[in-house]
């Protein structure tokens, strides 16, 4: 017997609906180019989503087209993640920072029709708009008057093209199941990969992400994403916030930039930040150095990498911060795990409740994980077995973007992740797989060696990665930029891991670099590291 509810689809148009019945009102501040404190409120937004949409229309989108953004956090890239995915289009958001055959290979791959960019990223498009061939219009994010002289065709400015539209849309009845947007991820092996997500997977993982032990967002927060809305819709938080009405606040191109990000959390009251570690160790010294002090902040959502322990310590005890460590990928729209306390953890010492904040925490309702080893068994939740992490749910990609094959592994996305799950559920990821090191037959974790380096006073970044070795096979090498006027010399790093952890962990060799490279997300590029010192 089939239950007689209603059959209401899940749509980011009916979350549009209801964001505009329930919270019009709420505020949405952005930093652009062309304005250092732009505001607008969600209704303002949704009017203009309107607008948007007569314009592509007027321009011949059609159902799933795709519509690519190159563009930074603020509100004309918001009104792009509504429009286009409620007029049936597919949002493609594309990082700015990869390299130009990347993109080339990504947005030809998508198909992309139409193209908006962000004026300081005209350089680029100038450069590359002949590499695209199937993109018909080019829109640049900025006002009629700020649109520059251009040799990149047909360029119109935003303000102009939905200059004189009807604000009304009759937004189409999607099927749950349409297309909204897509993201690709470079995390894998060869070419990058298009994720493909759903208007329910959409919905369903805003409303997974606004549980309390999630990201837990109420109507009184004011979140700022620092996290890029080219990068897995932001974390979310782009649908978040408005379902529940909190302020956003947008960086617009200032995201990587401490001085700006401070002075905007302190003037716009932010209380719950997210984004990358190397986004937060740059605050961190941007603070130490001025002296300043975040006023408002009292929660910082950290994932993207592991979250280093000092870093951790550092805004819990020195700034009265809680850092909150979460997990995702691409592929998970990104939300994967977050760690939260369980009732048991009051009872931890101080030591061992440090030790289950830095995991990467507990999966929602909506994400299955589960362990196993190379021959694909299952492996015990006694937080010491360590397998390759796989997961399942609605908002788990099944198939890559025009992919012949599934992308699963009997019902289970490989996340390509190494872990352990404890009896609580608490995951704590040691490795990438490809990142792993076996020494002697054992494996070795860099995450763990990295997070020991970054403990040092004189380090300001640490990698490892695995050298060969004739009688080990491999052997962890530590890869060390050191803070601005500090000094160690390697003996002495390789002495600070000594009690810290097992012997034979304690890498063999240290080499210093001016810059650790990092990948378009800002993640240590181990790939390029091992390029440049596995020689
Ligand atoms: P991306 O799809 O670019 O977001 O990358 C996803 C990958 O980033 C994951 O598979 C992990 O390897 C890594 N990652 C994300 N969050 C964390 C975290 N909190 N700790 C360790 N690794 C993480």
């Amino acid at each position: 017997m089939n239950g007689l509810m209603m059959d209401y689809p899940l749509t980011v148009t009916s979350l549009m609906r209801h964001v505009n019945a329930q919270h019009g009102a709420s505020e949405v501040y952005s930093l652009t180019v062309e304005n250092p404190a732009h505001r607008t409120r969600y209704a303002e937004i949704f009017r203009r989503c309107a607008q948007l949409a007569n314009a592509l229309r007027r321009l011949g989108l059609k159902p799933g087209d795709r519509v690519a953004t190159l563009a930074w956090n603020d509100y004309r890239h918001m009104e792009l993640y509504y429009g286009v995915s409620c007029m049936g289009g597919v949002l493609h958001t594309v990082n700015p920072r990869l390299f130009p055959e990347q993109l080339r290979y990504i947005i030809n791959h998508a198909g992309d029709r139409y193209l908006f960019a962000d004026p300081l990223l005209l350089p680029l498009l100038e450069k590359l708009h002949p590499a695209f061939p199937a993109v018909e219009r080019y829109v640049l994010l900025c006002g009629k008057g700020a649109l520059p002289e251009s040799s990149v065709p047909s360029l119109i400015s935003y303000e102009e093209l939905i200059e004189g539209e009807d604000d009304n849309y009759d937004w189409p009845e999607l099927d749950e199941n349409t297309a909204s947007s897509m993201c690709y991820t470079s995390g894998t092996t060869g070419n990058p990969k298009g994720v493909l997500y759903s208007h329910r997977s959409t919905v369903l993982h805003t409303y997974a992400s606004g549980l309390s032990d999630i990201i837990g967002l109420k109507s009184t927060d004011i979140v700022l994403p620092v996290v890029p809305m080219f990068h897995a819709n932001a974390w979310g938080v782009v649908y978040c916030a408005p379902m529940v009405g909190s302020k956003l606040v947008l960086p617009g191109p200032k995201a990587g930039d401490p001085e700006a990000l401070v002075a905007m959390m302190n003037a716009e009251r932010v209380n719950t930040a997210l984004g990358v570690p190397t986004v937060w160790m740059g605050l961190l010294s941007y603070l130490d150095a001025s002296g300043q002090r975040l006023e408002t902040v009292s929660k910082l959502v950290v994932g993207g990498a592991a979250c280093p322990r000092s870093m951790m310590e550092d805004f819990e005890t020195r700034h009265g911060i809680e850092v909150c460590h979460a997990w995702g990928m691409t592929e998970m729209s990104p939300l994967g795990s977050v760690n939260a306390p369980t009732a048991g953890s009051a009872d931890l010492d101080a030591g061992a409740l440090l030790a289950q904040r830095l995991t990467q925490g507990r999966a929602p309702y909506g994400v299955e994980m589960r362990l196993v080893d190379d021959n694909g068994e299952a492996l015990p939740r006694d937080g010491k077995a360590v397998g390759r992490l796989q997961v399942r749910g609605p908002w788990v990609a099944s198939r890559y973007y025009r992919a012949e094959e599934s992308a699963l592994d009997n019902g289970w996305f490989d996340t390509g992740d190494v872990a352990s799950i404890d009896s609580n559920g608490f995951m704590n990821i040691t490795d990438r797989t490809k990142d792993l090191i076996k020494s002697g037959g054992e494996w070795i974790s860099s995450i763990e060696l990295e997070d020991v380096a970054m403990s040092h006073p004189a380090v300001g970044e640490a990698a490892v990665i695995a050298m060969p070795h004739e009688k080990w096979a491999e052997r962890p090498l530590l890869i060390v930029r050191l803070k601005d006027g500090a000094a160690a010399d390697a003996d002495e790093l390789i002495a600070w891991f000594e009690g810290k952890v097992a012997k034979w962990w304690i890498p063999d060799a240290v080499r210093f670099a001016n810059e650790l490279p990092h990948t378009a997300t800002g993640k240590v590029s181990k790939l390029k590291l091992r390029e440049q010192f596995i020689a």
